[in-house]
Order: C-alpha cells, then structure tokens, then sequence
C-alpha cells in the first residue's frame, strides 16, 4: 500500500509530499503509525546534500514516535499498541568488533541509517525515514518508549538527546567538572541539560544573546556570548570539557583555547566544510580534539529510561509537515526553541 510521506527530490528543491512503498514485514520487523517526527539540523544537511552523499529523493526524519500497528511473526519485544521510538539506525552488520559492543554506530561494515542508506532488506533500495505516514524496522532497532512520557517531546532524544548524552557519559562528566556547551539548538539544548543532571557546572556558550535566559533556564549555571571577546577571554584555559553542536562555519581554535590541561573538545555538530585546527592550539596544554555520532541502540534505551525517570524532555515547537520548509529556513538563522517537532496527523490532512 502506498505510503504518504514529505520528500526532497534534488538538493534544491523544496520538500513535497511523495508516495513511497515500504517492505512487507519480515518475521523480526514492526510496523509503526509514526505520530510524531523531530526536525534535525542533519535533515537539512541531507536534503541540501551539503554533505554530498544524498540519493534522490529523500524522507528526512530519524527522531521517530509512534504505536506498533503490526508486528511480524518472529517478534518477541513488542506488541500492537506500544509505544516506540526509531532514532538514526534501522539495521547494521551485528556481527563487527562494534556491533557486538552495543556501538552499532560504528559498525566496520556501516550501519544502516533511516533514510538514505541502502537497505539490505530490499536488495539495496535507499531508506526513507520518519516524514512520512509509518515506517517498518527490525525489532532490533526499535526503542521502547514510556507511557508515562510525553510522546512529542521525547521524540528529539533519539537523535538530539542521545547524540548529547553519549559522550557526556563516555567522557564521564559529572560532579567538579567544567563543561562547555557550544551552540543552543536542537541538540545544545539537551547537551545543556544533559551536563546539568549528570552534576557539572555548565557554560553555555551562544552567537544569541537573546538565548541567555532560556540558556539559563535549561540549566546553564553561566551563558557566554560567544562575539563579545573580552566575556570568551576571561574562560580561557579553565574547561574540562567541551562540547561542540554547532551546524555552520566557526573558529574551533577559539573554544580550543578554553580548555586546560588535558581537556577534551568533542565535535558532535557536522558543518559541511572542514574546521581548520592550529597546531598549538593542541599541543599548548596537552588537548584533544574529538568526535562522537548518535550512541548505540543500548546505550539509546538507558537514555530514554533515565529521561523518563528525571522527567527530561525536549523543549519543542510543534509545526504541520507543510510548515517544514519554513522550518529548515529558520534552523538555518538559529531560529529555534529548541526542536521542530512534526505533527504527523497533519500528513494524513
Ligand atoms: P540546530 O538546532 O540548527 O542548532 C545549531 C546551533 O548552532 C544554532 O542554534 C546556533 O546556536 C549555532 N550556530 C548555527 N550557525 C552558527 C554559526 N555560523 N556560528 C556559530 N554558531 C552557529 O542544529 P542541531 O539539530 O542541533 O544539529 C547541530 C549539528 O549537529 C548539525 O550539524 C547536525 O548535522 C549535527 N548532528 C550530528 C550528530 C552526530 O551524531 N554527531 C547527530 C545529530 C546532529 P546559537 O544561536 O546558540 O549560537
Ligand atoms: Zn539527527
Ligand atoms: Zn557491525
């Protein structure tokens, strides 16, 4: 049966509604009534191919909440009815070093993504992901997701909130550490609260000014204007821990100068171009200068548990699928409090 779905066709044009087929369900998949999709800045990236490795068309949408509506003949963890999350990965090889350590994100062989990645299910026809009526995936890759929670503003954990959590959790923030938070979207708002819950004293970092409340609201125990130069200068060499979500061209050195001896910048945000890194600006004081993607499907689960646990939501802005346009135009200004959340009944309009 024919699938309702939001599509771009070329990286120019705008998204527009696009039938698609999704597979018969396997013995291990579930089929999902999708309810409600978060907008990532990564949708953007994709759709626009400022990352040049997007087939046409695409769904965007990897911040998935609905209800099983089937579930195949195999399936153990779910029923029709529940309520469950699908975040960036619907499959991977599960055999690898990195599969068999709950880090599916890194599978050697790669994972497959929710939409425009090739689906060995289908003999390699290209995903489609969570702007769209319903979506089919591997048991495996399905979360559960708490009746007590509310359903569309947990959705943007699965991609905003666990791409956050991950490596504040690796890289064992907590109680007596500076951290930094670079960028207050979609994902550096749940960075803020993240760093918050898990006992750190947070600096929010932000090019808006007008963000220092709300900064400070989500948990920022301080909010630096990151264009007034005498604020960044008074920071320098006293983080721990920084982390970096910003989408756009910015100068890394400047937050590199931050850190004290042994401190660790991570770069969760992917600008389309390279960030050009100085030599000294590593080698001064001993930094390190790393990446983190998504989290394992393992790892995604304990994160939405604790959130269900802490009462940890995203803040969100609700808009109808045919506002997506506008949406991605006011992500590209920052404009953003601090997730698009899609209603997908205004699909079915
Ligand atoms: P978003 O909601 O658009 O937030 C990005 C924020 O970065 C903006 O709100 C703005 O915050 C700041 N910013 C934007 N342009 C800037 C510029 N030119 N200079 C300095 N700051 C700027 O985006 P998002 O959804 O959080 O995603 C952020 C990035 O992470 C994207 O590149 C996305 O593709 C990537 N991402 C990576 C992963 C991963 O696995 N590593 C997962 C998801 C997303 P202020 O107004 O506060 O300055
Ligand atoms: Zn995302
Ligand atoms: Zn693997």
């Amino acid at each position: 049966m024919a699938t309702k779905t939001f599509a771009a066709q070329t990286a120019t044009s705008p998204l527009a509604p696009f039938a698609i087929e999704r597979r018969e369900l396997l013995p291990t998949d579930v089929a999902i009534n999708i309810e409600f999709c978060g907008v990532c800045h990564s949708d953007l990236h994709q759709a626009r191919n400022d990352w040049k490795g997007s087939s046409y068309p695409i769904v965007p949408g990897h911040e998935i909440v609905g209800r099983v509506s089937a579930v195949g003949t195999g399936v153990k963890k779910f029923k029709t009815g529940d309520l469950v999350a699908v975040g960036c990965m619907v499959d991977s090889c599960r055999t690898c070093a990195s599969c068999t350590r709950g880090l599916e994100q890194y599978c050697e062989k790669s994972c497959t993504y929710t939409y425009n990645s090739p689906d060995k299910n289908t003999a390699g026809k290209m995903t489609y992901g969570g702007y769209s009526e319903n979506v089919v995936v591997d048991e495996a890759f399905t979360l559960k997701l708490s009746e007590k929670v509310d359903a569309a503003s947990s959705a943007p954990l699965v991609c905003a909130g666990i791409t956050t959590y991950s490596p504040l959790r690796h890289w064992k923030v907590g109680p007596g550490m500076k951290v930094g938070i670079v960028g207050l979207g979609g994902l550096g708002h749940m960075g803020v609260k993240f760093a918050k819950a898990f006992g750190a004293h947070v600096v929010l970092f932000t090019t808006s000014a007008s963000k220092t409340e709300d900064g400070k609201r989500l948990g920022a125990h301080e909010v630096v204007v990151s264009k007034d130069a005498a604020a960044m200068a008074k920071q320098t060499a006293s983080f721990d821990f920084i982390l970096d979500t910003v989408s756009a061209d910015h100068d890394i050195n400047a937050y590199l100068a931050l850190l004290k001896l042994d401190g660790t910048l991570v770069l969760v945000g992917a600008p389309e171009n390279p960030l050009p890194v100085a030599a000294f600006s590593l080698l001064a004081s001993r930094r390190s200068f790393a990446g983190s993607g998504i989290g394992g499907i393992a790892e995604t689960q304990e994160m939405l548990d604790f959130c269900a646990e802490k009462g940890i939501t995203c803040d969100v802005e609700m808009i109808r699928i045919d506002q997506i346009n506008e949406a991605y135009e006011r992500l590209l200004k920052g404009d953003v409090k601090y997730r698009f959340v899609i209603d997908m009944a205004s699909l079915k309009a």
